[in-house]
């Protein structure tokens, strides 16, 4: 076969070292499997029958990566980041695992069909070795000992090998399979769904921060809902969130279609959708699981109500993020997210001193994402989009209110320093002068300078008492046109009124 395969040259020539040395070098793992589905691989990883010793000295800058004998190679003048550390992996085989964490021991292979046998999935133990190149592409010879061409080109996820035993030798397995088949959008092979079933309670064994990293892998995948369904019917869901399902089943009131558990993975799929971060992706998943244990049948509505539950929900996204050991910053913006998700949104009533409790109750660094979490929350209940007009007057007062005051705190001059250098007692005179040196920097920014204002008070203070009034009135009356100014000019950015 004549594929021709697209490397960066900094990657082949990691491998073209290490067969000049004398030893044998293939691209594996993912990087094959991303080349191969015309994807851009995320890293660069390469196997060889060189020992870790043997590929340190054939390269000047190395360092070790982790305890399986992987040398990271620095491959020297790259700029692009993800190209600067090719990984080198010596051959591997694994010695038993008595933990279903990790191999008892590590020992190295001379042969590369030993390190293939060791690969979780048949797409992830296909190996490239590079041949001929032509303007950046090369030749090269695929060994694909698994039928992993043929499981890619079926958009199948099968484990290397009888899923059952490599599932307890690694439990996390199940939930990279899980991860991958979500990313690449592929089905997972109904054995290898099958062992994954029966073997899901292993998970309990596996520290939460690898449970984490494919939680957050299958959250920011383009479709988390798949990702979170497949793992709920395989029985690893949890393992990740168990408080979800607990929302399968408990309906809503007459205003929602779906029940809890439906409604949060809708919000969250909305908030995947268009491309929200990690925190608002995390908030829209969890922003109503405090539902579960608030609802409550009202005979005088003659519906369910869930008064609280966004406090008791910010205790639970709490308690979530903390168990999979998620740093203290996200679990504190989430809980935030999720706590004040219930905001009075409607344009018609709400006021300017509302939105900026909203604005106090998040912050103003996380204010959009609030926002965001709303709108996902919309489509996630199934109702219409929010009236465009609407949504932009929203955003609109919210920057509104989040705008810089002008105020005369902008100047470099202060009331002490007035009364120091003017040589004057405190009074009226203080606030007319400042507003006095307010309406002359407003009128020219250059001018707000401690030594230009210190002198230009003095001269204030000279003046008759009626000329400083209204030297000083007339700068309130800029203030207020200039904050006027202000507010249209966003507005006009919103294209609101
Ligand atoms: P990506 O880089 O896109 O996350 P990947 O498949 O390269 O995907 P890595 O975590 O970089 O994933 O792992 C590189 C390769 O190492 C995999 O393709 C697979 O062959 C092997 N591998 C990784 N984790 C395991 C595991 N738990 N059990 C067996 N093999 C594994
Ligand atoms: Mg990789």
């Amino acid at each position: 076969m004549n594929q021709k395969f697209s490397v960066p040259e900094s990657v082949a020539n990691v491998a073209k070292t290490l067969e000049t040395g004398g030893f044998e070098a293939y691209l594996i793992g993912g990087c094959v499997r991303d080349l191969l589905l015309g994807r851009t691989p995320k890293d660069w990883d390469i196997t060889s029958n060189a020992t870790p010793p043997e590929i340190t000295a054939l390269f000047p800058k190395t360092f070790y990566e982790n305890e399986y004998g992987t040398v990271g190679v620095v491959t020297e003048g790259i700029e692009d980041e993800t190209l600067k550390v090719v990984e080198v992996t010596p051959y591997r085989l694994e010695g038993g695992y008595s933990d279903k964490r990790r191999p008892d021991k590590v020992s190295w292979s001379t042969n590369l069909e030993d390190d293939l046998k060791r690969r979780d999935f048949t797409i992830n133990a296909i190996a490239l070795r590079l041949g001929k190149e032509t303007r950046g592409n090369y030749e090269g010879t695929l060994v694909d000992l698994y039928e992993g061409q043929i499981d890619l080109a079926k958009k199948t996820l099968r484990t290397v090998g009888e899923p059952t035993a490599r599932f307890s030798e690694d439990a996390l397995r199940m939930l990279r399979a899980i991860r991958i088949a979500v990313e690449l959008d592929f089905t997972i092979d109904p054995e290898t769904q099958k062992a994954i079933v029966e073997n899901a309670e292993h998970l309990k064994e596996i520290a939460p921060e690898r449970i984490r990293e494919e939680f957050i892998r299958i959250l920011m995948s383009e479709k988390p809902d798949y990702g979170l369904i497949l793992s709920h019917k395989l029985g690893v869901l949890r393992f990740m969130a168990p408080e979800l399902e607990e929302g399968i089943g408990v309906d809503q009131n007459k205003a929602h279609s779906y029940d809890v558990f439906e409604h949060c993975i809708r919000t969250l799929a909305h908030a995947a959708k268009k491309k929200f971060d990690l925190e608002t992706r995390l908030a829209a998943l969890f922003h109503d699981i405090g539902k579960i244990p608030t609802r409550r049948f009202s005979d005088e509505k003659h519906d369910w109500t869930f008064h609280g539950h966004d406090v008791v929900g910010a205790k639970i996204t709490a308690k979530i993020l903390a168990r999979l050991g998620f740093p203290k910053k996200t679990i504190e913006v989430v809980t935030k997210l999720v706590r004040w998700h219930m905001f009075f949104s409607d344009t018609e009533q709400i006021t300017h001193s509302a939105v900026r409790r909203i604005v106090g109750n998040v912050g103003t660094e996380h204010i959009w994402q609030l926002m965001n979490v709303r709108l996902a929350d919309r489509i996630g209940t199934g109702r219409p989009k929010e009236s465009p007009y609407r949504l932009r007057k929203y955003h609109s007062m919210v920057d509104e209110v989040m705008r810089d005051p002008l105020s005369v705190s902008m100047l470099k001059i202060n009331g002490a320093k007035i009364m120091e250098v003017a040589g004057i007692s405190p009074g009226p005179a203080i606030g007319l002068i400042l507003h006095a040196l307010l309406e002359e920097v407003l009128d020219e920014p250059a001018k707000n300078t401690e030594e230009y204002l210190q002198s230009r008070a003095k001269e204030l203070a000279a003046l008759p008492e009626k000329a400083l009034l209204d030297l000083g009135e007339k700068g309130k009356q800029t203030k207020v046109k200039e904050e006027e100014k202000h507010i249209r000019e966003i507005r006009k950015k919103h294209w609101v009124e």
